[in-house]
């Protein structure tokens, strides 16, 4: 079905594979900003080499660059009729790129799931993921970095979302299962369905 959504959550919240539930369930592309500039970095494009060293530093990608290789996405047909964005927008500047290139195609986001989880949480997930996957962006200084942006930049674009009505924050503590259902709750709230309506 036709859905637009977004996916926000601090580092370690599960929202990568949150979204990828939801995006399969939907039948709709997910679009993880973390996962193109990771396929870059490993094809060694010239992408990749742009961005390796401030991926590896836990910094953001300059909003320019990030908001290009979006639209570039998004414009690809599988994404015509909807999408779900993991990690982008990231802070405001990129929250006004993205209603930009909506507003030129008459789309806006349907729903904004913002997956909550505490810091401890947050941060003993994330141990666990650097022992088992060895991200080369899972040192604990990367880690500080990439939580810090989270809770200065990206926490605030919630509330631009929240005054649009579409913000549906889920408690991210629990199993994936038990998570995922909270979702799909809160979606189906909205009239948007994993099986179409009958
Ligand atoms: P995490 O959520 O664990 O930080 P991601 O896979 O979402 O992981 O992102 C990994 C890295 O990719 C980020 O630390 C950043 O360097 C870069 N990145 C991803 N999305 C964006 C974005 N929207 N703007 C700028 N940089 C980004």
């Amino acid at each position: 079905m036709t859905a637009r959504l977004l996916i926000v959550g601090p580092q370690g919240s599960g929202k990568g594979t949150q979204g990828v539930r939801v995006g399969e369930a939907l039948g709709i592309p997910v679009v993880s900003t973390g996962d193109v500039f990771r396929a870059n970095v490993k094809d060694g494009t010239e992408l990749g080499l742009q961005v390796t060293s401030i991926i590896d530093a836990g910094d953001l990608v300059p909003d320019e660059l990030t908001s290009a290789v979006v639209r570039d996405r998004l414009g690809q047909a599988d994404a015509a009729e909807g999408f779900l964005l993991d990690g982008y927008p990231r802070n405001l500047a990129q929250v006004l790129h993205l209603d930009e290139f909506l507003e030129g195609r008459e789309e806006s986001l349907d729903a904004v799931i913002a997956l909550v989880v505490p810091r401890e949480e947050s941060l003993s997930r994330l141990t666990a993921r650097a022992a088992e996957q060895g991200r080369a962006d899972d040192t604990e200084e990367a880690i500080a970095t990439r939580l810090g942006i989270y809770e200065r930049e990206t926490a605030p674009i919630l509330d631009v979302y929240g005054t649009r009505g579409i913000v549906d924050e889920i408690d991210g503590v629990g199993s994936l299962d038990e998570v995922t259902a909270r979702i799909f709750a809160a979606l189906e709230a909205r009239g948007i369905t994993a099986t179409p309506a009958s």
